[in-house]
């Protein structure tokens, strides 16, 4: 079941593409794990993909840990909100930290890349609906908040990521987050969930990140449920 629907998803990458003269040579899919079921990650596994999301760093480690040693080339992305207490955790568990927002953790990661050796590529959180409730940098901020990140704490910055607000039409978002791309000089574009990926792709997206699409509906968390 999860084979057909991991195909499913890679022909529509493929589709979208096909369609968007503007669109990435290649489109990476990130699928987005959290709050899955133990059994659809190992039948995730089982179809060769090797790419997951993830946007809490415990449940993360919890789900990936103890399979990294089986799947060396396992790639992890965190995709959510970290906390400076979190980061030597981070740092150790992920391939790819996405969601580079504010100084504070800019400089966090940058201390912790340090100290384990372990400099991974790292993406700037960009808030494109201004939102006060989502964490991100603001549209305007972007261009010198990642010449910073990369003079001053010497990250890697090869992309920007959004999530757009729920209540708009994405493809503005998308087409801001392109812009600034393009402003800051960086090369890839993490955008576009399970609702709009296509559309992202059309942006030129060239990281996707499909949960639901993929897994079906997730798990409600404990603090949730
Ligand atoms: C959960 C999540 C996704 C996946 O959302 P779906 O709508 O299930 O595809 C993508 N990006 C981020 C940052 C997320 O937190």
């Amino acid at each position: 079941m999860l084979d057909n629907a991991f195909k499913t998803v890679a022909s529509q990458i493929t589709q979208a593409q096909k369609m968007a003269p503007g669109s990435a040579d290649k489109v990476h899919l990130v699928a987005v794990s959290k709050q899955q079921p133990d059994e659809k990650i190992t039948a995730a596994l089982a179809t060769g993909h090797r790419l997951y999301g993830e946007n809490r760093v415990q449940e993360a480690q919890m789900r990936w840990q103890p399979r990294k040693a089986d799947y060396p080339d396992l790639r992890l992305h965190l995709i959510g909100p970290l906390q400076s207490n979190k980061a030597a955790e981070a740092v150790a568990l992920f391939d790819v930290i996405e969601t580079i927002d504010r100084p504070k953790i800019a400089k966090a990661v940058s201390a912790e890349m340090i100290k384990q050796n372990r400099h991974l590529p790292c993406f700037v959180q960009v808030n494109t609906g201004q939102e006060p409730q989502k964490s991100g940098i603001m549209p305007d901020e972007t261009v010198d908040f990642v010449s910073q990140c990369r003079t001053q704490w010497g990250l890697d910055i090869h992309g920007l990521m959004c999530i757009p607000p729920q209540t708009e039409e994405p493809a503005m978002h998308f087409a801001l987050l392109r812009k600034l791309a393009k402003q800051c000089d960086v090369p890839h574009l993490s955008m576009g969930m399970s609702a709009d990926f296509e559309d992202a792709i059309a942006f030129g997206a060239d990281y996707v990140r499909v949960g639901s699409g993929l897994f079906g509906a997730r798990l409600p968390r404990a603090s949730e449920a």
